[in-house]
């Protein structure tokens, strides 16, 4: 029980954390929602915790401190998050922020901590905060309700939560380049199975009571990773909750969305699938790079890069790319560069034909490295490139634009 008593309202405050410490104890699936906006607030942040979700242990920009909370941990931080599964650790994380006066929210008991999080809409340079004494589903509605009135968007204000599971597109990365149904419909979800690749931010805007699945986390013992996924999905939708599968741009490039929906199909459960702006289009076009361009290239092709050329299990006629004269897009492809580059001149294409890789499009930490494809391999790893990224080959991938990112 923080020490100023019962029914109080809170004080709301923008907090400017720009480089400062701001200590978070526990790596689960709360904390995964709240380090995105933490990051983009410019805090330094610190992550206690022995284990994390494989999405904590991928941000970039954390400190992550592999063990138990200890005594002492609070120490310089302007700001602290208690959201261990241990409601012990978290009493413990709230009476030390309370004796080092830090502010701290308490993720599991709210009313405990002295800090709430408030329910919050970012759009174009406007942040709108809500709380509802701890009213988290109405702080949430009303959240949504706000965001489709700011947004001048009445299709996005929620109405009936629909049946089954969405299969969502959550687009390349920005939060912002979600369809407008997918946003709605994560802002009905009861429960929402995110990929790696699915955007952070969108994450961050669930009310508490959503439960989050790290689709790269459940378990899957003797059976094979999608299965497990699968088996969620319908487990969670058979219990009458409203599923959203939240995947990274289109969920059918590259998602492995159909045989979800082949899944889900099976068992009778409804299924709706919202497109997504997928990375292969936008992660050239946010670079500055057309797909297209008239009279300079009439096709674009997407390629998976995931199997080497060559490789037994390849798909790809590599040879046929290579007579092509458009662009090539290929996805999955930063550890086979070289690889590539190389079947596509051994089929014919030029070796100086412009090459660029786009890292991280349409977040804050997006990169584009150009070259030729004689040289892309190189210029990539000495650029210290990785994955996400894409590979965008043809005469297109030489303009430069004065918005070229
Ligand atoms: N369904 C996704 C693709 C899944 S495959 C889509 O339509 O975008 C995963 C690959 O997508 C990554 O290896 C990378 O090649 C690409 N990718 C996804 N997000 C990206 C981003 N923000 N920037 C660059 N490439 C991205």
């Amino acid at each position: 029980m923080n020490s100023h008593g019962a029914p109080h309202d809170p004080y709301l405050v923008g907090l400017d954390l720009r480089g400062r410490r701001v200590v978070v104890v526990g790596a689960g699936t709360v904390v995964q929602r709240r380090l995105p906006v933490l990051l983009a607030a410019g805090a330094d942040v610190h992550v206690i915790a022995p284990e994390a979700t494989p999405a904590v242990e991928a941000t970039p920009g954390i400190v992550w401190h592999r063990r138990e909370y200890a005594s002492g941990d609070l120490l310089g931080a302007w700001y602290a998050l208690a959201a261990t599964d241990d409601p012990a650790v978290n009493a413990a994380v709230v009476a030390e922020a309370e004796a080092a006066r830090t502010f701290c929210v308490r993720a599991d008991l709210a009313r405990e901590g002295t800090a709430v999080t408030p329910a919050t809409v970012a759009t174009d340079g406007l942040q709108v905060g809500v709380l509802a004494s701890g009213d988290h589903r109405r702080s949430a509605a009303v959240r949504d309700a706000l965001r489709a009135v700011l947004t001048g968007d009445e299709a996005a204000r929620p109405t009936h939560k629909p049946e089954g599971v969405a299969l969502v597109g959550g687009g390349p990365g920005d939060p912002d380049l979600i369809t407008v149904r997918g946003r709605a419909l994560l802002g009905l979800a009861d429960v929402v199975v995110a990929d790696r690749l699915a955007p952070p931010r969108l994450l961050a805007e669930l009310a508490p009571h959503v439960e989050v699945i790290d689709a790269a986390k459940v378990p899957y013992g003797r059976a094979m990773a999608q299965q497990a996924i699968n088996r969620v999905l319908i487990d969670r939708a058979r219990e009458g909750k409203f599923v959203v599968r939240l995947k990274g741009g289109d969920p059918y490039v590259f998602g492995r969305g159909f045989e979800e929906l082949e899944a889900l199909a099976a068992e009778g459960i409804p299924v709706t699938v919202v497109p997504g702006i997928t990375s292969s289009i936008a992660a050239p076009s946010a670079a500055g790079i057309p797909v297209t361009h008239r009279g300079v290239t009439h096709e674009f092709v997407v390629v998976s890069g995931h199997v080497a050329p060559g490789h037994p299990d390849s798909l790809v006629d590599w040879d046929a790319l290579g007579r092509l004269r458009g662009t090539v897009v290929v996805l999955m492809a930063v550890e086979r560069l070289a690889a590539i580059a190389e079947a596509l001149i051994a089929g014919g294409r030029p070796a100086e034909t412009p090459a660029a890789v786009v890292e991280n499009a349409t977040t804050g930490g997006q990169r584009t490295v150009r070259g030729t494809l004689a040289t892309i391999a190189a210029d990539a790893a000495a650029a210290s490139v990785v994955p996400p990224a894409v590979l965008v080959v043809g005469a297109t991938a030489g303009f430069t634009a004065a918005l070229g990112g």
